[in-house]
């Protein structure tokens, strides 16, 4: 076949499949439009999944009567004038395509009146045609009815899923929308039935309340605001990140409850997502995600969000930004309210679920009582119960002593059976007491798997992950040097000549004063070549090409990279590849010098990235499963 141009029609249907890929997406763009338009009350009915029937009806200010038909021409657009403006685009839509798009593949019927003009004017396009156009009374507002979508793509017809499932993402659109615009009322009618309303009072919890239910709703805390302070939009240049997110004891089996909005508009980013997943680590059981609806607010020009024809997808100018102001958010309002492994105090709370009550559950579940205690995962009660006694601990975070306990002699039995010790073990959960030193003295026992330092204490049994335990050690131990006189480094005796390659070159670059600050001497030496004449020491056992590629590959995965600073993210990134790997056999005077140097650290309970160093498995636990206590 020889090469000829598409016609006019061929080609915009295929262009309109991009926007319109399903009932779902053409209920979007007409409430984009009417959200554009000012509207704000929305109601949206549809029929058979929305195939037979999608109607938009908004209280917006309409469309002028001469523009009416230009609604229809493909890139016909009243919110962009030049180029320019696609560097801050403040509406949501801007293409100028939707309309042109659903008309194509479609029977369209548009009412409309302006706001300025007494009457209105009805127009019909089928397939891309303009077949009538008249005058006609109606209030001020716009209706789109779109009839027998794909009517002429039967290929795109096969597709669609039975009517439920199309009615079901047309809802889940309907309640993003709503979630996004609290101050606007929609309602959404399908088949005749009312299937969700928001009543336009203004606040997100209301809506999320009305998507997913009032016990959904209690565990749901705010982000970046207090309760009654709903988010504000506020276009700053540093991403605002607020909303809510879910409590530890609400999970689900996949990441579709973690919804994220730029700028008020629905977007998709693994990245982000992955961000807040992060931020739950060790509060939620492997398998299971957190919910969690965020805004973020960001100057338009810092985003692009003209990268695809649905603008589901955006391009962030600074990702890492956007990135860290998720993780911080999501991770202080956790820190504030769940049990968190990081405050000092509250290291030695972070339990494990209490087994009495487990036991409990499974006995009244007709269960056999394991010893492994395998429980459905929902049964299993990181519940609020640990929730609310952390929180009423946040408060009194016991200060560490100034001095660092290393040189305090190893502990007898008899100063594990001191009053506060036996104190603190009527309730695991609870941290200790003021009077005591915020971390325990241990006891080294032994080491189990060559990864856990088993130990006792005051509270009972402990087990130490040697991993995390050497991260937070070296951690503290490099910020100090820091601080003071500079990191120890290891100088080579032969200087390593490093080809970075193109995609290492850059990351030495932009870290530079980083990796210098962290120990490397490196010297720039010919184009994307550098001399390495110094490691940081924590790194003196590691051969210096591997120590600097690890670095750089843990700077390129980003993973790692949390801090408060550059330099701080480097350094964390650097000791989790210089400690301890778990595996290890240790020593027991290696162990026991760990856990010295553990005991002396500002934050001995979790490792730099959040997890935590310890669990703990109190006395009374211990009686109680073996049935010593009732
Ligand atoms: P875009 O939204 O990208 O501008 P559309 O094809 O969706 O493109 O709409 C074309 C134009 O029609 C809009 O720019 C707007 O001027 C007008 N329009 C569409 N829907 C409405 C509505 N519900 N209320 C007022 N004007 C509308
Ligand atoms: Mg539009």
């Amino acid at each position: 076949m020889s090469i000829r141009v598409l016609s006019p029609e061929v080609a915009s249907r295929i262009a309109a499949g991009e926007v319109v890929e399903r009932p779902a997406s053409a209920v979007k763009e007409l409430v984009e439009n009417s959200l554009d338009a000012g509207a704000d009350e929305i109601r949206i009915e549809v029929r058979e999944g929305g195939r037979r029937l999608v109607r938009v009806v908004d209280n917006g200010h309409g469309i002028p009567t001469v523009e009416a038909a230009l609604a229809f021409e493909r890139h016909a657009t009243s919110k962009l004038t030049s180029a320019d403006d696609l560097e801050h685009i403040a509406t949501l839509g801007f293409r100028g395509e939707a309309l042109a798009s659903i008309a194509s593949v479609a029977q369209v019927t548009l009412l409309t009146r302006h706001i300025d003009e007494a009457v209105g004017c009805q127009l019909r396009v089928e397939g891309g045609h303009l077949v009538s156009q008249e005058a006609k009374g109606a209030p001020p507002g716009t209706v789109v009815t779109v009839e027998n979508l794909f009517y002429n793509v039967p290929a795109r017809l096969k597709f669609l899923r039975q009517a439920a499932t199309e009615s079901g993402r047309i809802a889940e659109t309907v309640q993003r929308f709503a979630m996004a615009f609290p101050e606007r009322r929609f309602s959404l009618v399908s088949d005749g039935r009312l299937v969700f309303q928001s009543t336009g009072s203004g606040r997100m919890h209301d809506v999320l309340v009305k998507v997913w239910g009032l016990d959904v709703g209690r565990q749901l805390v705010a982000v970046g605001h207090t309760e009654d302070e709903e988010p504000q939009p506020s276009l700053a240049e540093a991403p605002q990140v607020a909303g809510y997110a879910g409590l530890p004891s609400l999970s689900r089996s996949n990441r579709n409850h973690i919804l994220f909005f730029l700028n008020r508009r629905a977007i998709q980013d693994r990245s982000l997502a992955f961000a807040v997943t992060e931020a739950y680590r060790n509060r939620l059981m492997v398998g299971r995600y957190p919910v969690a609806v965020l805004m973020i607010e960001l100057d338009p020009a810092l985003v692009d969000v003209n990268v695809h024809p649905a603008k589901a997808e955006v391009r962030f100018r600074e990702e890492r930004a956007v990135f860290r102001a998720v993780q911080k958010a999501v991770h202080a309002t956790l820190a504030e309210h769940s049990p968190v492994p990081e405050v000092r105090s509250e290291g030695l709370s972070w339990a494990m679920p209490g087994w009495a009550e487990r036991r409990e559950i499974l006995l009244s579940a007709g269960q056999n009582l394991q010893p492994s205690l395998a429980l459905p995962r929902e049964q299993v009660p990181v519940n609020s119960q640990q929730w609310s006694i952390a929180t009423a601990s946040s408060s009194q975070v016991s200060p560490r002593p100034s001095e660092p306990t290393a040189a305090s002699p190893q502990p007898d039995a008899s100063d594990m059976a001191t009053p506060t010790a036996a104190g603190a073990t009527s309730d695991s959960n609870l941290p200790i007491s003021q009077s005591t030193p915020a971390f325990p003295i241990l006891r080294v026992v032994g080491q189990m798997g060559a990864t856990y330092i088993v130990a006792e204490g005051p509270e009972g049994m402990y087990l130490v992950d040697q991993h995390a335990a050497h991260e937070r050690i070296l951690f503290e131990q490099m910020l100090g040097e820091q601080a003071g006189h500079g990191v120890a480094q290891q100088a080579l005796l032969e200087p390593l000549v490093f080809e970075a390659g193109s995609g290492y070159a850059g990351l030495l670059g932009e870290y530079a004063d980083a990796l210098a600050a962290a120990g490397f001497g490196l010297e720039a030496f010919g184009s994307d070549t550098w001399l390495v004449r110094a490691v940081p020491a924590v790194y003196s056992r590691v051969d210096p090409r591997r120590a600097l590629e690890e670095t750089l590959e843990g700077i390129a995965d980003g993973r790692d990279l949390v801090g408060e600073s550059k330099e701080a993210a480097l350094v964390a990134v650097i000791c989790k590849r210089a400690a301890i790997k778990g595996g290890q056999t240790l020593g027991l005077d290696e162990m026991r010098q760990l856990v010295r140097q553990l005991e002396a650290c500002q934050s001995p309970g979790s490792c730099p990235h959040g997890r935590p160093t310890m669990l703990v498995l109190s006395r009374m636990q211990l009686e109680k499963e073996f049935g010593r206590r009732g």
